[in-house]
């Protein structure tokens, strides 16, 4: 079946809670995927910055049909020989004391958020069912009814209620503003390191060093959402390296599994995880032996293909590119590593046009908020693959 019988039967049977471009992808290697009528195209999104390692990654597939001969899922009722490496090998990795697996991103959000609450009236003596989460406008962490409950975009909200109680939302990036929020209820600050889909919005130099201040003064968890930014995205294994700080909590998913399976993972300091006991959280996949093995190969490839330092500074030679293109409707191109924002002026008529622009041209990528593109490729990105792309986009920005 070719391109429009494909997109007429999916809007006639599907839900429709996306708006895609329309190209239909069969195939995909590292960078590079393909449509069904053959067409090329260099991916620059990475499924949300799920396939960091590339596409189809050999050693990661390899791995996932091997492991799928053996054993795939035991449930936690019992123990598999994959949890214990996946465990040790994430904890060294990540200096951290304690690892919850988990497949969503989402789910690592719901079970950080049901931990700080719990953690706040048995560690921190919260009165019971006062506890109070901070989160900033315009965050993104998921799409189930708690975490839609404190989102500030209305069309994600919309007749979803009632929500959830408990949670504050403060602006992005204002350090006096978390601190004035702050009450003796408050069992937690979560926060994205950089805003993803909010359109790459990168915080003032300082403010999670400050904001580690602040959470450490007062009592209160951090919890850094580093799904989108984590895992070499930003040129660093984690986005928190970038201020030298530790966060209390830490949120992977996506990459994680290199975009072959959800797996997704709640990292903490012993304090925090250690206050979950048997029958308080769970999840019949989390922690299968497949996830494991998927994600163990998938962290060792981050790590042995140099793909963070790759991604440190091909991402520094995209964004110079990118910000030698002169078109006076682009009012600004920001980024950090291979996470970068490019937003046009209101009056330039939206970012989609420019994505359906440059997919016509071969190269995929995707609005957010109306007037900002993300270009976020795979992290094996090459700087010829980069000058190819940037030739594309600056044609496509002329017109
Ligand atoms: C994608 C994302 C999530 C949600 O992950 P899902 O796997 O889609 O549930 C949460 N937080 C951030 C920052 C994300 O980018």
């Amino acid at each position: 079946m070719k391109t429009n019988e494909l997109i007429s039967l999916e809007d006639r049977f599907g839900a429709k809670t996306y708006n895609p471009l329309d190209v239909i992808l069969s195939k995909g290697e590292g960078i590079w995927v393909w449509d069904v009528e053959g067409k090329k195209y260099m991916d620059c999104l990475s499924a949300y910055s799920a396939v960091n390692q590339g596409h189809c990654h050999p050693k990661i597939h390899q791995v996932l049909v091997e492991q799928s001969k053996k054993l795939t899922l035991t449930s936690r009722a019992f123990r598999n020989n994959q949890l214990a490496f996946f465990y040790k090998e994430l904890c060294d990795l990540t200096q951290s004391h304690k690892v919850l697996p988990m497949n969503t991103g989402a789910e690592a959000v719901e079970t950080a958020i049901k931990t700080v609450r719990k953690w706040g009236y048995e560690i921190k003596g919260i009165p019971l069912d006062k506890a109070e989460i901070i989160v900033c406008d315009n965050n993104f962490h998921g799409r189930t009814i708690t975490i839609t409950s404190f989102s500030s975009d209305e069309n994600a909200r919309q007749n979803f209620g009632p929500f959830t109680p408990g949670f504050k939302s403060i602006p992005f990036g204002d350090t006096d503003a978390l601190e004035n929020a702050i009450t003796k209820n408050t069992a937690a600050f979560m926060v994205e390191p950089i805003q993803g889909e909010a359109g790459v919005i990168i915080p003032p130099d300082g403010y999670l060093k400050k904001v580690r201040e602040i959470c450490t003064k007062n009592n209160v968890v951090l919890i850094l959402d580093e799904i989108q930014t984590g895992l070499g995205r930003t040129g660093k294994l984690l986005a928190e390296e970038h201020e030298g700080i530790q966060s209390d909590l830490t949120l992977i998913g996506k990459a994680l599994s290199g975009g072959f399976y959800p797996v997704s993972a709640v990292l903490s300091n012993e304090a925090v995880l250690g206050v979950l006991n048997p029958g308080q959280h769970g999840s019949t996949f989390g922690g299968n032996p497949l996830a494991c093995a998927i994600a163990r190969k998938a962290l060792q490839v981050l790590m042995e293909e140099g793909l963070i330092e790759n991604a440190a500074s091909m991402g520094a030679y995209f964004l110079k590119g990118l910000r030698q293109i002169s078109n006076p409707q682009v009012k600004e191109v920001r980024g950090k590593g291979l996470m970068i924002g490019l937003e046009f002026h209101p009056q330039a008529g939206g970012a989609r046009l420019y994505c359906e622009k440059l997919k016509e041209n071969g190269l995929l990528c995707k609005e957010t908020h109306n007037h900002i593109i993300r270009f976020t490729p795979p992290l094996v990105i090459t700087k010829d693959q980069i000058e190819w792309a940037l030739e594309i986009i600056s044609n496509v920005l002329k017109i």
